[in-house]
């Protein structure tokens, strides 16, 4: 099997046979010709097939070592799709550090039909296993989880469900293929949020499912088919465009983060930094093992007893941006209270550890040394 970076670079795309075209066209069409009812080149209707989405559909299931993929018009779709697998009376054990939009879609949306939804700290030895019951029909994991980039040992969890016939499920966002690879720990699905680090350029939404077994991929790819939460042609070239330098981005992302997570660290109005490279992160050593690297994200807590306080510091930055979303190339700032994580209860996020005084960075791949003094003047030095 080629390396990743060359793979990042050619799988799926074949030089256009017709024209010679070395980038797949934007097949921007609804429908096919065929030569008689039934008698068609493989494409017969855009919902169900395209070959744009094909070409990037073929070289996600590449990066992350599966046999298919299946694209949607957002994260949130395809975590739609995933959910879809499940029956009135299946429950699911989730872990508690979570993207809001998840949290928000299995409790407001698919618990009213009768899916049960139990949230636990899948990080805790045994605790999972302990959880279990005969009703369990899968685990949902995020790993680097947002906003506090914890750990889970997947193949620890996923270990587990396979001996028990649950469907594991890993939310890879934040670490990207280049990063972390679920399937080979064992994972059954592993969803992106394509908007992040695999368009890598914060100018596509766009979700994606990637497997091998057969069995989910049949479901998948009829339920694509018949629900129709697809993306256009065009956000599909626009992805494959953005995954020929995942490989070169996500070096840099992780470069800078760590610089980043160090001067954080050092730093006089600066409390816990949350970043999974760090020695006195508590999976350091799992992350290191787990992944190629630790990432471009980063939180931090502000030390309200020095002055500084979370809000004003983000209104002061000049560089780096404020606003939802993460992973493209220009650095990003949140702040999960008020933004990924306002959908939680002050006690839900205190239960989950986020504090009124932490601050979420996307370290884009930017020079390091100007996010840095753009981090100084807004903390006042
Ligand atoms: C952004 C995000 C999602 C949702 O994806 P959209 O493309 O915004 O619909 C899901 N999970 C994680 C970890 C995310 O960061």
């Amino acid at each position: 099997m080629k390396k990743f970076a060359t793979r990042a670079i050619h799988a799926g795309s074949e030089p256009d046979p017709t024209t010679g075209a070395v980038m797949p066209p934007i097949y921007q069409t609804s429908t096919y010709a065929q030569k008689s009812p039934g008698n068609h080149k493989g494409y017969e209707y855009s919902r169900m097939r395209n070959p744009t989405r094909h070409a990037l559909q073929t070289a996600l299931a590449d990066l992350e070592n599966g046999k298919w993929a299946y694209c949607y018009a957002s994260g949130m779709a395809a975590i739609d799709a995933v959910l879809k697998l499940l029956r009135p009376g299946d429950e699911v054990l989730a872990s508690l550090d979570l993207y809001g939009g998840t949290f928000r879609m299995m409790k407001l949306i698919f618990e009213p039909y009768g899916i049960i939804f139990k949230f636990i700290d899948l990080k805790t030895p045994g605790l999972f296993e302990k959880s279990i019951t005969p009703a369990t029909r899968m685990v949902w994991m995020e790993s680097p989880s947002n906003p506090l980039l914890r750990i889970t040992d997947i193949a620890a969890v996923t270990q587990i469900a396979g001996k028990k016939g649950i469907i594991s499920v890993v939310d890879s966002t934040f670490a990207s293929p280049y990063l972390c690879n679920p399937l080979d720990l064992g994972a059954d699905i592993v969803m992106h949020s394509v908007t992040k680090y695999l368009g890598g350029h914060s100018d596509v939404i766009m979700g994606a499912l990637i497997g091998k077994d057969e069995n989910l991929g049949r479901q998948l790819e009829f339920q694509q088919k018949a629900t129709g939460a697809v993306p256009g042609p065009q956000d599909c070239f626009l992805v494959l465009r953005g995954l020929k330098t995942l490989h070169l981005r996500m070096r840099r992302h992780c470069e800078n983060a760590m610089a980043v997570a160090e001067w954080l660290s050092g730093h006089k109005k600066v409390g816990t930094v949350y970043y999974p490279g760090l020695p006195t992160h508590p999976e350091h050593e799992l992350a290191g093992k787990q992944m190629r690297g630790f990432g471009g994200m980063v939180s931090f807590d502000v030390r309200k007893e020095a002055g500084a306080d979370a809000i004003g510091t983000m209104e002061k930055l000049q560089l780096i941006t404020v606003g939802e979303s993460l992973g493209g190339v220009e650095s990003l700032c949140a702040y999960p209270p008020k933004m990924s994580h306002a959908t939680f209860s002050p006690e839900e996020r205190e239960n989950m550890g986020i504090r009124n005084t932490l601050i979420r960075l996307s370290i884009g791949v930017e020079d390091v040394d100007d996010i840095i003094t753009d981090l100084d003047q807004a903390l006042g030095g």
